[in-house]
């Protein structure tokens, strides 16, 4: 099986996937870890170049390099994973390109969003079957995310940019409402992690 975790900057994306992990081993379950841009090693280098603040390229650029990255990791990593029956457990997939891209950047504008959805029907072969939203005021998560290390080129983004790419979530949300589960990202790691392994136990009865 395949699940994505999506949210915005300091939701906890990083805590919640080490306690899935720690669950699915706990139940004898075969999985991988993986992030995007990333998780394969051409597009942990295309990473690098995405995430340095010294990087100056258009938006455009920005979205096809997203794509180049997660082709190479589609085709390298996650494919041959499900097709072994091990489950696939990615942090960020195709939503954060709606939300960052489509809405950070153009604020869900129509034309980049349909560069983006052609985008995805033409070259994502596979959807993950569910998204985990984690969900936390913008101001919070940023609150959280300060604490940590330097920023990246999209973590030095002001604050209206974040609240475009939470917009982007939801609006995401209520398009796939059966692929995507809103999560309350509030309160401790552990009552975060029990909500989302509510919703895994619920959707394969494991
Ligand atoms: O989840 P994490 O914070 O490690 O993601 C790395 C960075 O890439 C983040 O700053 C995120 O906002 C950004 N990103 C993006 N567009 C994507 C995926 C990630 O801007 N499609
Ligand atoms: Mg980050």
């Amino acid at each position: 099986h395949f699940i994505s975790f999506e949210g915005t900057e300091g939701v906890g994306k990083t805590t919640a996937i080490e306690q899935l992990c720690a669950r699915l081993q706990a139940n004898g379950i075969d999985y991988l870890r993986t992030r995007e841009p990333g998780g394969s090693p051409f597009a942990e280098r295309l990473r690098e170049i995405l995430l340095d603040p010294n990087t100056a390229i258009n938006d455009d650029t920005e979205l096809l390099l997203m794509f180049a990255a997660r082709c190479d990791h589609m085709q390298q990593v996650i494919l041959p994973a499900l097709q072994r029956g091990t489950w696939v457990i990615c942090d960020r997939f195709t939503d954060s390109t709606v939300a960052y891209q489509g809405f950070g950047r153009a604020d869900g504008d129509a034309t980049v969003r349909g560069k983006i959805d052609t985008l995805i029907e033409q070259f994502v072969t596979q959807l993950p079957e569910l998204t985990l939203w984690l969900d936390l005021p913008v101001l919070e998560g940023m609150a959280r995310a300060n604490k940590r290390s330097a920023a990246d080129r999209f973590e030095q983004q002001a604050t209206d940019f974040f609240t475009r790419v939470h917009k982007g979530f939801r609006t995401l949300a209520d398009e796939y409402p059966k692929r995507i589960q809103r999560i309350d990202a509030s309160g401790s790691a552990d009552e975060v992690s029990a909500r989302i392994w509510q919703k895994v136990e619920e959707k394969w009865d494991i």
